[in-house]
C-alpha cells in the first residue's frame, strides 16, 4: 500500500473493547485510524495504553446524540470505512435507562446511516449487532436466519439499528453491513461483565484480597469468544464484494457456573458448590470458605437462558473461523489480572 493513500477509518465507541482491538487491527493493516468517543470525566485510554497504540491513533471526539458531531467527522475524513462500535452495551443497565440507551444504540445509528447518505455515499459502514437479538429463542444454533424475540430494552434498540441498516442497504445501495456477535471477552473487558467481573474478584480471592464473588443467574449459558479474533471478521465483512450481514461465534457454549468453576481451578483453588436457586454457594474445600454467592441484585427482570451461534456462512464467505479456545482465553485474561496486580502466572 506504500504509493497508494492510506485507507482511512472511523471507529466509533473506540476506548470501548472492541474499539481498542479493532484500532490496533485496522493499524496493522496501514490505515489511518480514527478513534473517535464522546467526552468522558474517567480515564478512556487505558486500553489503548494496554495495546500500545495511542501515539499511532488520531483521537477525535463524536457523541452519537449529537447528530453536528458526526457531520463533522464524516465531512472532514470522508472515511472509507465506518465501524459502529459506540453503544450503551451492558444489558442490565439498559434496564434502568432504555431510553438514553435506545438514543445512542438505535437513534444514534440512524443519524450515522442519514449523515453517509447524505455526505459521503461510498463509506462502507459497519454495524455492531447481537446475540441478545435473539433472546428467547430454543433453537440450538441460531444463525442469519433465527427470528428475534428480544428480552431487554438493548436488545430492542439494537434489532432497530440492525433493521435500518439493512433498509438502507435496500432503499440507497449503502455498502453496509451487520456482524451479529455473540458474547466475545478479553482483558480489556468492561469490569462489569461477568467474565471479566469473575476473573477480576477469583483473582482478588486467590490473593486473599476478597472474601467472595456476588453473582445472579448462574445458570444461564453464553457462546463466548475471543474479541482480538472478532474484530477481523468486521474488517472482513467490509472487504467483501457484496455487503451482507454474519453470525460470529464459536459454535460452544459454558454456564457461568461452569465458566466460575474453570476459573477457580486454573487458579488452583478446589470449589464445591452447596445449597439451591439464591441461597447457593461455591466454598473451597480446604477451608470452607464462602468464594461464591448468590445475589438477587445481579437478577434481571428478563433474561436470555441460552445463546449458541452457527458461524457457518462467515466461515464459507469470509473465511473466518474462531482462533482461541475458551480455556486459552481465560488463561490469557487471567494473566493480564495477576498482571495488575504485580504477580506472575506461572
Ligand atoms: P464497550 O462498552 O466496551 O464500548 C462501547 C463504547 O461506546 C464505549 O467506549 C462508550 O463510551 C462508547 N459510547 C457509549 N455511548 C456513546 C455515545 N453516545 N457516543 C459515542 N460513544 C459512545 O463495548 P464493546 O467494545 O464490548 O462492544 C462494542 C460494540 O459491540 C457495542 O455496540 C456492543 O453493543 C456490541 N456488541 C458487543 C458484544 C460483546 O460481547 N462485547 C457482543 C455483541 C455486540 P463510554 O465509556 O463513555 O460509555
Ligand atoms: P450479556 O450476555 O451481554 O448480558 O453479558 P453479561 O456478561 O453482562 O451477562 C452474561 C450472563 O451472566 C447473563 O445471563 C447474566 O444474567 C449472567 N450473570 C450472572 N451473574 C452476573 C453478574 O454478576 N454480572 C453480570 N454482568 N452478569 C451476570
Amino acid at each position: 500500500m506504500s504509493n497508494s493513500r492510506k485507507k482511512i477509518a472511523l471507529v466509533t465507541g473506540a476506548s470501548g473493547q472492541d474499539g481498542a482491538y479493532l484500532c490496533e487491527f485496522l493499524l496493522k493493516k496501514k490505515y489511518k485510524v480514527i478513534a473517535a468517543d464522546r467526552r468522558s470525566a474517567r480515564n478512556t485510554n487505558w486500553r489503548f495504553q494496554f495495546l500500545n497504540i495511542e501515539k499511532n491513533i488520531i483521537k477525535e471526539e463524536i457523541d452519537l446524540s449529537d447528530l453536528g458531531s458526526i457531520v463533522k467527522l464524516c465531512k472532514e475524513y470522508k472515511f472509507d470505512e465506518v465501524y459502529n462500535l459506540a453503544a450503551q452495551s451492558f444489558v442490565k443497565s439498559s434496564f434502568t435507562s432504555p431510553m438514553s440507551t435506545s438514543d445512542i444504540n438505535s437513534m444514534g445509528v440512524l443519524r450515522l446511516l442519514e449523515t453517509i447518505r447524505y455526505f459521503s455515499k461510498k463509506t462502507k459502514f459497519y454495524q455492531a449487532s447481537t446475540s441478545e437479538m435473539f433472546g428467547n429463542i430454543n433453537k440450538k444454533l441460531q444463525d442469519e436466519t433465527t427470528l428475534f424475540y428480544p428480552r431487554s430494552p438493548y436488545a430492542v434498540s439494537k434489532i432497530f439499528a440492525h433493521h435500518m441498516v439493512k433498509n438502507y442497504r435496500d432503499s440507497y445501495g449503502l455498502f453496509a453491513c451487520c456482524g451479529i456477535l455473540f458474547n466475545h471477552e478479553s482483558p480489556l473487558r468492561g469490569e462489569e461483565f461477568v467474565t471479566r467481573k469473575i476473573i477480576k474478584q477469583a483473582t482478588e480471592v486467590s490473593l486473599g484480597l476478597r472474601k467472595n464473588i456476588l453473582l445472579g443467574n448462574i445458570y444461564s449459558k453464553r457462546d463466548w469468544g475471543f474479541a482480538k479474533d472478532y474484530v477481523e471478521a468486521m474488517w472482513l465483512m467490509l472487504q467483501q464484494k457484496k455487503p451482507d450481514d454474519y453470525v460470529i461465534a464459536t459454535e460452544k457454549n459454558t454456564s457461568i457456573k461452569e465458566f466460575v468453576n474453570k476459573v477457580f481451578k486454573l487458579l488452583n483453588l478446589d470449589i464445591v458448590w452447596k445449597g439451591k436457586g439464591v441461597n447457593e454457594i461455591a466454598v473451597l474445600k480446604k477451608n470452607k470458605q464462602t468464594v461464591v454467592k448468590i445475589d438477587k441484585k445481579f437478577f434481571r427482570p428478563a433474561e436470555v437462558e441460552f445463546l449458541k451461534g452457527s458461524y457457518k456462512k462467515a466461515k464459507k464467505k469470509l473465511g473466518w473461523s474462531p482462533k482461541t479456545s475458551l480455556d486459552e482465553m481465560i488463561k490469557i485474561m487471567l494473566k493480564a489480572e495477576l498482571n495488575n496486580y504485580n504477580f506472575n502466572n506461572k
